[in-house]
């Protein structure tokens, strides 16, 4: 690749010199790719600026975490006012914008009867479980292979990508996603199959009286939606058996629908998280659904710790513990009502791009015979490199990521970025400009670069 270290000489400077003080040159594991994860500088619309001065049209958009691009002007305003009206970053006190924005996340998903805030997607889903845990009084959690729900322990397990070494659908092995698990740590975490309504049925019934909570990313990964027949099946199912059923949306929310997921399918978790595009750009999370659920974290005479142990004879161990300093941060809320409110009017322009994007990458690859689809929901989809049906894990697994991953090292030379391997996040900056620019680094791409591979 020789095009790439190229134009990237000052992204591998800077590179070789993170490398002395991070592990890896990056403050998170998925920054990093192989040659060298590109260094950014400068975000304004739908264009990344990296430090060698190359222009990108950003389709990574920090992980679908930006609906309005970078640099949106009601977004820099909406932090402005914050600072110069409200003279303070932070209260440490309730204020009434965590209201008004509780009210305007439930006018789109009206299951969060109650919520709460938090600083990322990975505290939403902790605390998610933390309430299954408290509400039905079991301990064990079943997750989806492959599923992502944040980093942390029992969240860490799903099966091998290499089929052979992943175990039956039946009966999925479970496999340990990192260092540093502790041994016997697997063992409140059970793996289900995605879109295999009776192998999922089954473990589900066998596990029932130990299962607290199902979570679930109800479109995996942003892009792999689950069968009607499925969800609904899994509703049916979890309800029957007493377990909490999570919708995780921190992908999907604002993305498969204004509503989520969980409108487009028309089913009502008990419980949801949110996370990325409300933040508009910035640390937070939501968790929210039932009331009976969620007012097991209510401190029932305030927050005093004195009190709420002393008063109605409860105890602090009856009170699901749920705090942080930045909890309802003022700017963050600003931020991500501005974002909604935009969205109110634009989203519908950017589902039509991102439908005309994914219909103009179609026709181009079967014009050139290559086995391709794109697959997602919403402003999000993925290139997938086969022509067998993707409907889980598996599937993905046994797609050509090679080519995949070649042909967005090319498409990053021609000033078109996503991280290697990523989905596309349509933003309401992206336009016809963005669009062209695409298909002409596409088709550069293909009669210079690919030819003969
Ligand atoms: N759940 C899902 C479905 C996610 O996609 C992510 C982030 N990729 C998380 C949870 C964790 O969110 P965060 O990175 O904000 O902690």
């Amino acid at each position: 690749l020789p095009q790439f270290f190229n134009k990237t000489k000052e992204s591998y400077r800077i590179y070789c010199e993170s490398e002395k003080h991070m592990p890896g040159g990056v403050t998170a594991n998925i920054k990093h790719f192989s040659p060298y994860p590109i260094v950014m500088k400068h975000g304004i619309g739908p264009t990344l600026t990296d430090v060698d001065n190359n222009e990108y049209v950003d389709y990574l958009m920090s992980y679908g975490a930006l609906a309005l691009g970078h640099g949106h002007p009601r977004i820099q305003q909406a932090l402005q006012q914050q600072i110069l009206t409200d003279g303070t970053y932070l209260f440490g006190a309730p204020h009434e914008l965590e209201t008004t924005f509780a009210k305007k996340i439930k006018e789109y998903i009206p299951s969060m009867e109650l919520l709460r805030y938090t600083n990322s997607g990975t505290e939403a889903t902790l605390l998610a479980l933390r309430l299954a845990y408290a509400f039905t009084g079991k301990t064990k959690v079943a997750k989806f292979e492959g599923h992502y729900h944040g980093g942390y322990n029992e969240m860490l397990y799903s099966i091998n990508p290499d089929e052979k070494k992943a175990g039956p659908i039946e009966e999925p092995v479970t496999v340990p996603e990192s260092a540093g698990l502790l041994p016997g740590g697997d063992a409140n975490t059970i793996i289900l199959p995605f879109n295999h309504p009776e192998a999922c049925e089954r473990l589900l019934k066998k596990h029932s009286r130990e299962l607290a909570a199902v979570i679930i990313e109800p479109v995996q990964g942003g892009f792999i939606p689950a069968d009607q027949e499925f969800i609904t099946r899994l509703r049916k199912v979890t309800e029957e058996e007493g377990i909490v059923l999570i919708f995780d949306e921190v992908k999907t929310g604002f993305r498969s629908s204004l509503g989520g997921a969980q409108n487009v399918y028309q089913v009502t978790p008990d419980l949801t998280t949110l996370g990325k595009v409300v933040g508009g750009g910035f640390p937070f999370g939501i968790v929210g659904g039932k009331k009976e659920i969620m007012d097991v974290s209510s401190p029932k005479t305030g927050s005093d710790v004195f009190d709420t142990m002393q008063s109605k004879g409860s105890s602090a161990e009856e009170t699901l513990f749920h705090s942080g300093t930045y909890n309802g941060h003022p700017m963050i809320l600003g931020a991500g009502l501005a974002t909604i409110e935009l969205l109110e009017s634009e989203f519908r322009n950017t589902l039509t791009l991102a439908n005309e994007l994914r219909n103009e990458l179609e026709s181009f690859f079967k014009q050139k015979a290559v086995p391709m689809k794109t697959i997602g929901m919403g402003t999000i989809f993925n290139l997938v490199f086969t022509n067998q049906a993707v409907k889980n894990y598996r599937d993905m697994s046994k797609t050509n990521l090679f080519f995949r991953k070649e042909l967005d090292l090319h498409l990053i030379n021609e000033g078109i970025y996503t991280k290697p391997l990523n989905r596309y996040s349509i933003a309401t900056v992206h336009g016809d400009r963005e669009l062209k620019k695409t298909m002409d680094a596409l088709h550069y791409v293909f009669t210079n670069r690919l030819t003969g591979s």
